[in-house]
């Protein structure tokens, strides 16, 4: 682990933010002066810059709590993690289940991991909350890698919103940060939006596909070389190799007809076998030299400053919702609407005008 100011990294060491409204400590001292606080966010920044992984662990159910009165504790431990975080390398994985995502990030993980080198793996799964059973959150995976003693695998957050699943997945790659991880790990299937949410949260997207699925073309119609920095045929190996070979002589062809993005890169096509282990190095040696370059040419800030700047935005619409659904008087009047609606009493949208302007 990079040497960091944990040693004491009290309250007096955390740089006081103008932007933090003044209500945050009284909110905090009231929490305090109650006999026996559920969370004490001094204790618990403290114990967490320190790297203690039980208060990491409590840090992230602290974020991931759905009690109102929990959210400004969240936000004060947050402020005071931000100054120590922005450290790591943050990457995004995603591909279609069964593709090999936990087999890869096992192989992956494997190799990039060491004590200098910690690495925590998340995951973006709106799905978990709705089916019950998490795509990506089954205990199964990476069993081996989970393990490993300078690994973090956490489970997707629950929730019935992609963006709330997604805030909280932000919120704990902060968190890591402040740790000392120093490799980020953000897994999600291809479900909806999930792609573009995990996206928008790291600074490397690798798009896993298989060869031979007949979804070359399909993949680049959806848009999916706008998003990846590198497409990596998974499963080459046996008698698969030679389509995979075959796969990625199309990709390159294809990606090589695009514009390149922003920052000028030009995504990659590799190949590997997660459970064979091959391809693995190359494609650690490409994430590094992405970043290397995206530093040098200043484009790795911008990215995360862009990155803030959407997520600011994304926070205010969450924050207005809930208080718009979470409020007793709208969701009242919402049910009269809806069934106004349904009476063909009145249009959609002069309801819609109508509980707007009830708040
Ligand atoms: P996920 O659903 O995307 O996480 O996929 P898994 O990692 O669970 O893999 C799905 C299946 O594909 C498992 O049976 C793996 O053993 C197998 N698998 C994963 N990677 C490879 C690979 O590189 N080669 C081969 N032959 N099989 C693989």
């Amino acid at each position: 682990m990079a040497k960091k100011p944990l040693k004491d990294s009290s309250k007096e060491q955390t740089p006081k933010n103008p932007l933090i409204p003044k209500t945050r400590s009284s909110v905090v001292k009231q929490f305090k002066s109650r006999r026996k606080p559920e969370f004490d966010v001094d204790d618990l920044c403290d114990s967490l810059l320190k790297g203690n992984i039980t208060a990491l662990s409590r840090a992230i159910t602290l974020i991931e709590s759905t009690k109102p009165e929990h959210r400004p504790l969240a936000h004060d431990l947050l402020q005071r993690c931000l100054p120590y975080s922005n450290t790591s390398k943050r990457i995004g994985i995603t591909g279609v289940p069964g593709v090999g995502k936990s087999s890869f990030i096992e192989a992956f993980g494997s190799l990039v991991a060491s004590p200098s080198n910690k690495v925590a793996v998340l995951a973006v799964d709106p799905s978990s909350s709705i089916s019950k059973g998490s795509v990506l959150g089954d205990k199964t995976r990476m069993q081996e890698l989970a393990r490993h003693p300078d690994v973090f695998i956490r489970p997707s957050a629950a929730g019935s919103t992609l963006g709330g699943v997604a805030r909280k997945t932000r919120e704990t790659i902060l968190l890591c940060e402040a740790f000392g991880f120093q490799t980020i790990i953000v897994e999600t299937v291809g479900v909806g939006q999930s792609e573009t949410v995990v996206h928008s949260m790291v600074d490397f997207f690798l798009v896993l596909k298989l060869s031979g699925a007949g979804d070359e073309l399909q993949g680049i119609k959806r848009g999916i070389i706008e998003l990846a920095d590198s497409i990596v045929i998974n499963k080459a190996d046996g008698d698969n190799l030679q389509r995979a070979k075959i796969a990625k002589s199309e990709f390159s062809r294809a990606i090589k007809l695009f514009p390149p993005k922003e920052n000028g890169w030009k995504p990659k096509v590799l190949l590997t076998s997660a459970i064979e282990n091959k391809g693995i190095v190359e494609v650690r040696e490409l994430i590094d030299s992405y970043i290397e370059t995206s530093k040098k040419n200043h484009s790795f800030d911008k990215k995360r400053q862009d990155q803030n700047k959407f997520w600011l935005y994304q926070s205010i619409e969450e924050h207005l919702k809930e208080n718009f659904y979470q409020n007793p008087e709208i969701q009242k009047a919402l049910q009269l609407q809806l069934k106004a609606i349904e009476d063909h009493k009145i249009t959609p949208f002069a309801a819609a005008q109508h509980l707007i302007s009830l708040l």
